[in-house]
């Protein structure tokens, strides 16, 4: 049976959903104002994992990542200014058109890593209305206040009824030293009182018309709204990174009590952090690396670049609870690891049975199963995938044999694992012979060039190699004919 650690209890737990067959799992999604970098794959894959095991368990999952596409004061109160309108004003566009770009390029990464979509993907822009009606209802209740058009949380009423930093383990003391003195600190009771609704200065350009003032929602207000609106007042899991456990979470975990009376969330999730060469990833350390200029290996701190694949074994061979340090040293080996994983996949599908096995495939199923039971354990499930892989030689080297069965049970539980569960797409040359096929379809237009500048008929030969250069491939002409790579 199925364990997660829940972070409210700070201790393993049985997962048993609501409904009976059913999950609800809502996930913070990325704030669309430039490109994913690791920050992002970290909690994708997280919970792509998560979301592919409770699939395979049989589960009904209605999976909802949200879209930030409403500029947020608190996380940019230093510029005064939310990040899309900045972008927005700065290269004279819509913000929605920021916001568009962004989500589009951030869909095409994701999709490169193989992580699944979710089954709702709400805008923060899309749910003002919600929104303002959830903050009526903190207001009705008596836990918010308005001040200067903006509505605040009343954080001291709010913890005198309900235990307020529960979720990170904090006290109103604490939060108070922690507490930057940021805009519309003079508005506020309390400088830990945080921003429901905020009236927009002239200058914002992303505002909507409110009971209080013409402004926009605080930012934790949309994933209190939408994780509602969409799964109901109490749903199974909610995560994200482990940075967004205070203010983010704890906040959301307060507008809920104090709208609804009761906490939503029965399974609080958190993935660890990702750090570059032993430093925490931000702008001031100039490390900051894109998921694009990953798989182009376009960084200073990249000898090469990763395929999509490597990056994400990368990020499964650690627990997600762990930390995980990237360098390029350490993708080289994991590069390495996944090319051996990818060998004996391929090796396993190529096999031929024999009347008996001579090698034990042990109980491989199991231990795996075992694994992700145990909290999602990855790196467990990889390390029994390569000692199988060890009897997948023998029997391909030819110094052993492998049954009719255990060869279509170990297909079956390598197939269900790596690709189903871990999701690590493999180079599937051997169904369907796809591989084969496109190399011979590049062969076949190369040689039509080739015909074409024997005839010196340029433009056909010129419009081959571009287009095919613009496709990524690189292009050689030899002595006797031409060599291609990708
Ligand atoms: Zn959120």
């Amino acid at each position: 049976m199925l364990q997660i650690y829940n972070t409210l209890s700070r201790q393993k737990e049985y997962f048993r959903p609501l409904h009976e067959g059913h999950v609800g799992m809502y996930v913070c999604g990325p704030t669309v104002y430039g490109d994913a970098h690791l920050g992002h794959a970290r909690p994708a894959i997280t919970f792509d994992l998560l979301y592919r095991y409770l699939l395979h368990l049989g589960y009904k999952v209605r999976y909802v990542r949200n879209i930030t596409d409403v500029g947020h004061l608190e996380h940019d109160a230093d510029e005064g200014e939310d990040k899309i309108a900045k972008k927005a004003r700065l290269e004279q566009l819509e913000p929605m058109e920021v916001a568009q770009y962004y989500t589009n390029r951030y869909h095409r990464d994701m999709e490169a890593l193989n992580v699944l979509p979710p089954s709702i993907e709400p805008h923060a822009s899309g749910h003002i209305i919600e929104q303002i009606a959830f903050v009526q209802r903190i207001l009705d209740h008596g836990y918010a206040y308005i001040s200067n058009g903006s509505v605040y949380m009343d954080v001291e009423k709010y913890a005198k009824d309900f235990p307020y930093g529960k979720l990170s383990g904090r006290n109103l003391n604490d939060i108070v030293t922690e507490t930057r003195e940021l805009d519309g600190q003079d508005e506020k009771k309390h400088s830990y009182d945080f921003a429901l609704w905020k009236k927009a200065a002239p200058e914002h350009i992303m505002h909507w018309p409110s009971p209080w003032s013409e402004g926009f929602p605080g930012w934790h207000m949309e994933c209190s709204t939408m994780g509602t609106k969409y799964l109901g007042e109490e749903f199974d899991i909610h995560g994200g990174g482990m940075d967004l456990m205070f203010p983010h979470h704890e906040a959301e975990i307060a507008q809920s009590c104090a709208a609804l009376g009761h906490d939503t969330v029965h399974y609080w999730m958190h993935n660890n952090m990702i750090t570059i060469a032993g430093k925490k990833m931000g702008k001031s350390y100039n490390n900051f690396i894109t998921l694009e200029q990953f798989f182009k290996g376009e960084h200073h701190l990249l000898t090469k670049p990763f395929s999509p694949m490597t990056i994400r074994f990368f990020i499964l061979m650690a627990h997600y609870r762990s930390t995980v340090d990237f360098s390029s040293e350490a993708l080289e080996a994991a590069e390495k690891g996944f090319a051996r994983l990818q060998e004996a996949y391929t090796r396993l599908m190529r096999l031929t049975p024999s009347a008996e096995s001579t090698i034990e495939i042990g109980n491989l199923r199991q231990h795996c199963e075992e694994a992700m039971e145990d909290d999602l354990n990855s790196p467990i499930v990889i390390a029994h995938l390569f000692e199988s892989a060890k009897a997948i030689n023998t029997v391909a080297d030819g110094k052993g044999t492998i049954s009719k069965e255990d060869l279509a049970e170990l297909q079956d539980v390598w197939k269900t694992f790596v690709v189903d569960i871990l999701g690590l797409r493999m180079d599937d040359s051997t169904e369907g012979g796809s591989n084969e096929a496109y190399k011979a379809a590049v062969d076949l237009l190369l040689n039509i060039r080739l015909d074409a500048k024997r005839n010196k008929d340029w433009a056909t030969s010129d419009r081959i190699r571009n287009s095919l250069t613009d496709l990524g491939f690189t292009i050689k002409d030899t002595k006797d004919g031409f060599e291609w790579t990708l």
